[in-house]
């Protein structure tokens, strides 16, 4: 089976750790307001195509950059739409000694596939994009269960996670908000940091180019400072977890 892949981010230093070989998969069922990467979301139009076996050869030839930490990172779009790929490449990646990271919005119900994939993960980075089903319905398009699920599925087996939140001016970026995502993720043993992402402005040219209604284009990127400031307030009403 062939994966669809928008984007190949080759020595990359992403989160996960250590030099990253990033794979940007095609297709999103989530219709974020804040989408920088809109050119991913229509797997129809993948510009690459490959198999899980050419997918394991071009990253071996990165395989002396990983050392002890590095390794692949799936990435997207949603990477879990293409589970049965991902989960073909990383039998293949593991074989060569080689770890990977996933990235995802774990919007998609969960199934067997995707159990075995996250499970087999170094790391999951997961996003958690709005405080509630009301607002997830209104930004993405869908509802939080999905996500809510899939935090629970990743605390329940112990895996590594990262919970990630873009911050966007006007919408969640005060300290109350910030807090409604704080009650979501306390407990939960499996996260291990809590980071939070600034909104910017670099893929609006996209939307322009792809014809497609920008919910967002009066916003302006989020101040650096702000950012930091409520970063430190995560930092402090969280103290059982890594904030590094
Ligand atoms: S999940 Fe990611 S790729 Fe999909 S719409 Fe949201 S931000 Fe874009």
């Amino acid at each position: 089976m062939n994966g669809f892949i928008h984007s190949f981010e080759s020595l990359a230093a992403l989160d996960g750790g250590g030099i990253r070989f990033a794979v940007f998969l095609m297709g999103c069922p989530l219709r974020c307001a804040y989408c920088h990467n809109p050119d991913t979301w229509d797997m129809a139009n993948a510009p690459i195509e490959m198999t899980p076996q050419e997918l394991a050869k071009k990253v071996a030839r990165y395989k002396p950059y990983f050392k002890k930490d590095g390794g692949v990172t799936f990435s997207g779009g949603e990477p879990l739409l293409q589970a049965e790929f991902i989960k073909e490449a990383a039998y293949l990646l593991e074989k060569s000694n080689i770890g990977y990271v996933i990235d995802t919005s774990g919007a998609l119900p969960l199934d067997e596939t995707k159990k075995h994939v996250l499970s087999h993960a170094d790391l999951v980075l997961l996003d958690i994009k709005f405080w509630n089903d009301e607002s997830y319905l209104e930004y993405t398009g869908k509802s939080i269960k999905n996500t809510l699920d899939t935090l629970d599925f990743l605390d329940s087996i112990g895996k590594r996670t990262v919970i990630r939140t873009v911050v966007i001016p006007g919408i969640n970026d005060s300290k109350e908000m910030v807090e409604k995502y704080l009650q979501t993720i306390r407990g939960k043993k499996c996260v291990e940091k809590y980071e939070l992402l600034a909104f910017h402005t670099m893929g609006f040219f996209k939307y322009r180019e792809l014809g497609i209604e920008n919910r967002f284009s009066d916003i302006e990127a989020l101040d650096k400072n702000k950012r930091e400031e409520l970063q430190r307030f995560v930092y402090e009403n969280m103290k059982d977890i890594d904030q590094t």
